[in-house]
């Protein structure tokens, strides 16, 4: 196993204190300082097969130290905190040549015009923000997309809703827009008390890949606006919640009983209704 300290860093502890990064809520910003913990989630990504990465949110930077310890023979990291830039600088300058950090807002960023085809990414995600960051990575127009895999973390709660079945207590509109055409699993759960300062809930480690194409056809567009009609109103019978986009004879085109529940629903017949609104 590679050395924890072959970059010849100094702890995160102390990176922090010497440039004064306390940490910002409003960033989301809750950061892990057990490069055990971290070099455990590099690995989970994949960085000990070597390879490219995209991180989102590197902070002081414990994840961003983790993947190329473990391997990753290129990390392309973007952090909107232009406070952690010297920090991150800091790694750059111990791993000549293997780490490119960018200064911007993720969710705005063009990420095909910069990364290549294939490459993993893995974060640490804001809370405030992960949920539609992941949107945006599994909305791609073009699939498979660019990334070949996604190694992240949320709060417990959000990581329940991406991996939930139908008829299940988190079954919802991030369950069926992650399934649609990528495996979604649990690795592990990552105690509140790991980060610092502590967020008020357990974080889970999310592995997310690509399938070649969906489990069942329709367009992006009509999943998502039957996904977001349906679920407006979860308790409700589909035959009252989709009256917005043609209700009963929607549901009958589908072939889908209209006293249906949306949590009832497989992604297959989901995206049955989407062909029926298209
Ligand atoms: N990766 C570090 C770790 O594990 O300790 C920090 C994780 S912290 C939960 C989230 C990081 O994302 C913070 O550094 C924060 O500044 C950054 N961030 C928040 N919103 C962002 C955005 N829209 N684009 C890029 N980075 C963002």
């Amino acid at each position: 196993m590679p050395d924890s300290n072959k970059d010849n860093l100094p702890p995160l502890r102390d990176v922090i204190a010497a440039h004064g990064l306390n940490a910002k809520k409003s960033l989301g910003q809750n950061f892990l300082f057990d490069l055990n913990l971290t070099r455990r989630i590099a690995r989970a990504a994949g960085a000990n097969d070597g390879g490219m990465f995209y991180e989102v949110g590197p902070g002081p930077g414990g994840l961003t130290r983790a993947l190329l310890a473990e391997g990753a023979h290129k990390v392309i990291a973007v952090e909107r905190d232009a406070r952690c830039l010297p920090a991150l600088a800091e790694i750059a300058a111990a791993w000549p040549g293997r780490l490119d950090v960018i200064s911007a807002d993720a969710l705005e960023l063009d990420e095909a015009a910069i990364l290549p085809q294939g490459v993993r990414i893995a974060a640490n995600l804001p809370y405030n923000v992960g949920t539609a960051i992941l949107i945006k990575w599994l909305t791609s127009e073009t699939w498979p997309p660019i990334w070949a895999s996604l190694t992240l973390m949320f709060q417990k709660e959000v990581a329940q809703r991406i991996i939930a079945r139908p008829s299940t207590e988190h079954y919802g509109r991030l369950s069926v827009l992650a399934q649609w055409r990528c495996t979604a699993k649990i690795l592990f759960d990552v105690n509140r008390g790991a980060f610092v300062p502590p967020p008020s809930v357990t974080s889970s480690i999310v592995r997310m890949e690509p399938l070649a194409k969906p489990v069942a056809p329709c367009e992006l567009a009509d999943l998502e606006r039957i996904t977001a009609t349906a679920f407006g109103q979860r308790r409700k019978m589909l035959r009252q919640s989709l009256k917005p986009l043609g209700g009963e004879a929607l549901l009958e085109k589908a072939g889908i009983d209209p006293t249906t529940r949306p949590e009832d629903l497989s992604i297959a017949q989901f995206a049955a209704l989407a062909r029926a609104l298209h």
